[in-house]
């Protein structure tokens, strides 16, 4: 038990936003303190953090006293360097590690990964000129979307082919920068396995949590999915073997496509709590932010069950646009929770803050969550 780092330890987070804050909530409501990095102030983790410091991630000094303040260093967005968390990790232990953070920032190495290890995914080839992605097309077949190497997040950078015709106009819209290409999945649902791995190997999922896009950003997540039995304890046998093959020690979300035949297909891995998994704050024994301080501090994990169906909205900047929005309206709607990111902006497409609805039904909790996130517009 040595290993464990027991509440009053301090806890680490390179970056500062929502997934940050939500964390930092867990963690203070078990007694540990949390230290916030980031090239900000007053941002929505520092806003609920100990201590807050306002430094670029390549700043590798600014990252190493920053580590030598903190008992273990755990992050919540991708872009964070390799050398920024090879240079913590020479102080405390970094978790999950900077491997698999390496493995999954990246597009290319990231598919380039999940086939070589036989997880299934989509016809793909990396690319990184005109002419072998004019090869690509006629290799991984029509339709089919050409994404940035490097991630673009909530689907930027990416745009579908569906003749030959589109191959040079697409390979200028994406810059003429490496790339990915991938067969276009006929699918009937989007889903994600939340799931974290202790520092013991321990293993606890959230099932499949069905998530609907708009304009490719993540609107409405669902759970559980309305899907087959046996496509879901796949995805999760998936999802374990993945973190296996990792080493993993946190918290991981695994987005899948449910193809129309039936299989499931890995879209992308987030090395980190998921929006997908915010449902889990309020629906869950324990939620995916207290299964991350838990799994970093090498404590048991948490039980992972679904106390009620539960659907969550989010709330971009663009509720905003007819002013403040009505929040005692939405609060109105019986089983449902507020929580907002502490962010002062509310820019179209920004991610202020999002609704979950509680409910017996999987369908009233849907109801109930678009009733009330319509509400705030009254
Ligand atoms: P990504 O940024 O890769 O997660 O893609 C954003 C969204 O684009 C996904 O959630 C899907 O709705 C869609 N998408 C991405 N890749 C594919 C694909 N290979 N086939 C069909 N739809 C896709």
């Amino acid at each position: 038990m040595s290993r464990v780092l027991k509440p009053g330890a301090t806890l680490g987070m390179l970056g500062s936003g929502q997934l940050g804050r939500m964390f930092a909530i867990e963690a203070r409501k078990m007694g540990y303190r949390v230290h916030t990095f980031s090239p900000a102030s007053d941002t929505p983790t520092g806003q609920v953090a100990d201590v807050e410091i306002d430094a670029g991630y390549d700043d590798l000094d600014a990252i190493r006293t920053f580590a030598r303040g903190v008992d273990v260093i755990t992050f919540e967005f991708e872009n964070v360097s390799t050398a920024a968390t090879d240079a913590a990790a020479e102080i405390v232990p970094v978790r999950p590690s900077g491997h698999a953070l390496h493995v999954t920032q990246q597009r290319a190495r990231e598919k380039s990964f999940l086939a070589l290890k036989g997880f299934p995914v989509t016809a793909h080839e990396s690319v990184t000129s005109l002419e072998e992605l004019t090869a690509a097309v006629s290799r991984v077949g029509l339709p089919a979307i050409l994404k940035t190497a490097s991630f673009g997040y909530d689907g930027k950078g990416q745009h579908r082919i569906t003749s030959e015709a589109d191959v040079d106009t697409v390979w200028g819209l994406i810059g003429h920068q490496p790339a990915v290409l991938e067969r276009v999945v006929d699918f009937t649902m989007e889903f994600s396995v939340v799931a974290a791995r202790g520092l013991d190997g321990g293993f606890v999922h959230y099932g499949a949590i069905e998530n609907q896009h708009r304009h490719h950003i993540l609107d409405l997540s669902i759970a559980p999915a309305r899907m087959p039995q046996a496509a879901i304890d796949e995805a999760v046998r998936v999802t374990h073997a993945i973190m296996d093959e990792l080493a993993y020690v946190g918290v991981l979300a695994v987005e899948f496509f449910l193809a129309r035949d039936g299989r499931v297909l890995v879209n992308e891995i987030a090395p980190r709590p998921h929006n997908s998994g915010h449902l889990t704050f309020d629906a869950c024994v324990t939620s995916q932010f207290e299964q991350q301080v838990r799994a970093i501090c090498g404590l048991p994990l948490g039980a992972a069950t679904l106390l009620r169906p539960a659907a969550m909205a989010n709330l971009l900047g663009d509720v905003w646009a007819g002013g403040e929005p009505n929040w005692a309206a939405a609060l109105e709607v019986p089983g449902v929770k507020l929580h907002l990111y502490g962010k002062s902006d509310p820019r179209p497409g920004r991610k202020m803050g999002h609704l979950t609805a509680l409910a017996d039904t999987v369908d009233d909790a849907v109801a109930r969550v678009l009733a009330a996130r319509a509400a705030l517009g009254s």
